[in-house]
């Protein structure tokens, strides 16, 4: 099949990771070859040195929109005396949302109580600058609830990226007004991810995105793999069956949501 008519964004990546440093422009032209044509690339940084690296390198690329935050993985080692300058740096132009950032109590990488309190202090910067957050959830859905609903819902453009969670979830956020991105996770086989695959139905199309997350969470038939922008059709295949879309009509919705929640102009 050749989608070179089609025209996706993928609403979420990290294509300036070191995973593709040895073929990175070819990866993209694969991503072009199969229509997907813009990329929001996120900063889920450790250090204020990687998130201006990934505001410059999404600079340096037609198509190609940054993202600064601190991931939850991050948030316990993250130098605190770093926040100003990525608040500055978060308020730049080229900056199109705040994120990542959230609760990951799966991983539990860094103590929940600093994980929540990075997560608010990410909400307050969005609504201060006007712009979307991007929050990474996992095992956290009623906890991340609570401080949404208190802290951005009505207030920030809000998107639960590569939503993991129940249709009861799906829902909720849905009528908090707030964007659900699927990525690969849907396309996966499996009890645990057939309910992610059952709320896709749950939530308008109005708030549908859908991204790779690449490196990570490959698609079927590439999961396990290293994944990339180019594999976004393999998801946005089953995004379109849950949610009764055509791919055509699922890639110009999303896109056209992408453009809205992250307020981008038509390249
Ligand atoms: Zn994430
Ligand atoms: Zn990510």
């Amino acid at each position: 099949m050749t989608n070179t008519d089609l025209h996706f964004i993928d609403s979420h990546c990290h294509v300036d990771a070191s995973d593709f440093d040895d073929d990175r422009e070819a990866m993209l032209a694969r991503a072009e070859a199969v229509g997907v044509r813009e990329l929001i690339v996120v900063g889920a940084s450790g250090s204020i040195e990687q998130a201006r690296k990934t505001v410059e390198f999404a600079a340096t690329h037609p198509n190609m929109y940054a993202t600064v935050g601190v991931h939850p993985h991050e948030a316990a080692k993250v130098d605190e005396s770093w926040w100003p300058a990525l608040c500055e740096l978060a308020a730049k132009p080229e900056v199109v949302a705040v994120g990542e950032t959230g609760l990951d109590f799966y991983y539990d990488s860094s103590p929940r109580e600093v994980q929540k309190r990075w997560f608010r202090d990410h909400i307050e910067l969005a609504a201060k600058l006007d712009k979307p957050i991007i929050c990474h959830i996992r095992d956290a859905h009623p906890q991340a609830l609570e401080i949404l609903e208190a802290h951005a819902a009505g207030r920030v453009k809000t998107i639960i990226h590569c939503f993991t969670g129940s249709p009861v979830e799906a829902q909720k956020y849905s009528e908090l007004g707030f964007y659900i991105s699927f990525s690969g996770i849907v396309t996966f086989k499996g009890k645990a991810t057939r309910q992610v695959r059952e709320s896709v139905s749950c939530v308008p199309h109005g708030q549908l995105l859908i991204e790779t997350d690449c490196p990570y969470l490959a698609p079927v038939p590439k999961r396990g793999k290293r994944n990339e922008p180019a594999f976004l059709v393999n998801t946005a295949a089953v995004v379109a069956k849950e949610a009764g879309l055509s791919v055509e009509e699922l890639a110009a919705i999303t896109v056209a949501n992408t453009r809205v929640v992250f307020g981008l102009t038509s390249p």
